[in-house]
């Protein structure tokens, strides 16, 4: 971002581009064409935000990749529901005769938009894990019966125990879609794993652990022409999976553990130990089964904050002592002593990523 004005090809500067996509999000009137190039603006890593462009020819491209890798393309008229923080007209742009969309601002009222969700009954919806779980749980206490036939994940990690639960409410397969600004890296196949979009993006792989379990995606994209995106690396950690029997050669993402910014780190006498987010959603997750959300967040040296949500709320309290107890264990085990878990109530603001695990205390040590 710092030198948007020198990498982009079509000549637009950082401070135009941020000024069409603030004015459009203000006025909540999604059009921000500078010229043929349209201009979006995403959360991006790190919660800087980032600016992304497209030009017609690139715009075309997404759209062909959207409907070809995952909306799927069929003969019948279909409703697509699409629960957003920003709209782009990138994603107005697959509007066509065979598909509507209906597009849902998360950033107003969340069971508003709900309400009038259900009442337009789409087939398709999409929208990430933390809207998909409000409106699972609305469904299911108004006993309201699923009309969907694809449910795509977007924009945050889809942990196992959520898709489960989508599944089960929503009665079908819930595919994921990774895609940040950077482009459109992954998609969901007919075998319910997903790939890297390796026909147009080069994935270089820088490895964070000696097993060369998990790395970084360096990306390259060769579809990119306004905005290039050259042997770019991404903050995200993502494990690799076996080779998919669908056909397609292209690498299989395991499951995309989290970002590096949300690793725990911790100084013992001699050391200093790493702990990545899977081994503390594990701990969570094994100490109960009445979980249905949580939120864990490294607030000090010591100190760390639990949310949790449970099914039965009768049990939240056994819950956090559960969990808690866990967790103390998971520490002992890494040789970290005397870490502080309270109690919080998450008040998520939806215009920002849901993260479960994430490390507020960035003070380097
Ligand atoms: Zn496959």
């Amino acid at each position: 971002m710092e030198n948007f004005d020198t990498i982009n090809t079509v000549g637009i500067s950082a401070e135009d581009a941020f000024k069409v996509a603030e004015a459009s999000e203000q006025s909540r009137n999604f059009s921000t064409d500078i010229g043929d190039i349209s201009v979006g603006l995403s959360s991006g890593t790190s919660g800087n935000r980032g600016l992304f462009l497209n030009s017609k020819k690139e715009k075309a491209i997404w759209v062909g990749a959207i409907l070809d890798r995952v909306i799927g393309f069929s003969f019948k008229n279909r409703k697509v529901a699409f629960f957003l923080r920003a709209n782009n007209n990138l994603y107005e742009s697959v509007n066509s005769n065979l598909l509507s969309f209906k597009f849902f601002d998360i950033k107003e009222n969340l069971k508003d938009n709900i309400e009038s969700f259900i009442q337009i009954q789409p087939n398709v919806l999409v929208a990430q894990p933390s809207v998909l779980l409000e409106i699972a749980k609305y469904m299911e206490h108004q006993n309201i019966d699923s009309f969907l036939s694809k449910v795509i994940s977007v924009a945050e990690v889809l942990e196992e125990d959520q898709k489960v639960y989508f599944e089960q409410i929503f009665g079908c397969k819930i595919d994921q879609v990774y895609q940040c600004t950077e482009g459109f890296l992954a998609y969901t196949c007919k075998e319910n794993n997903l790939h890297f979009n390796e026909d147009w993006i080069e994935i270089e792989k820088k490895y964070l652990d000696t097993d060369k379990t998990r790395f970084h995606p360096i990306i390259t994209d060769f579809l990119r022409e306004s905005q290039p995106v050259i042997r770019y690396e991404l903050n995200d950690i993502i494990h690799e999976g076996k080779l998919c029997t669908c056909g397609s050669k292209s690498t299989v993402i395991e499951k995309i553990e989290g970002r590096s910014d949300d690793v725990f780190e911790f100084k013992t006498t001699n050391k200093s130990v790493t702990i990545f987010p899977d081994f503390l959603r594990r701990a969570i997750m094994v100490s109960s089964n009445n979980i249905l959300n949580y939120a864990l967040i490294r607030k000090g040296k010591k100190l760390i904050w639990l949310h949790l949500e449970s099914r039965d709320i009768t049990k939240k309290e056994e819950d956090f002592k559960q969990v808690k107890k866990s967790l103390d264990q998971l520490f002992l085990d890494f040789g970290i002593k005397n870490i502080i878990i309270e109690p919080f109530t998450l008040d998520q603001d939806r215009s920002s990523k849901f993260t479960r695990i994430k490390n507020e205390y960035k003070k380097s040590i």
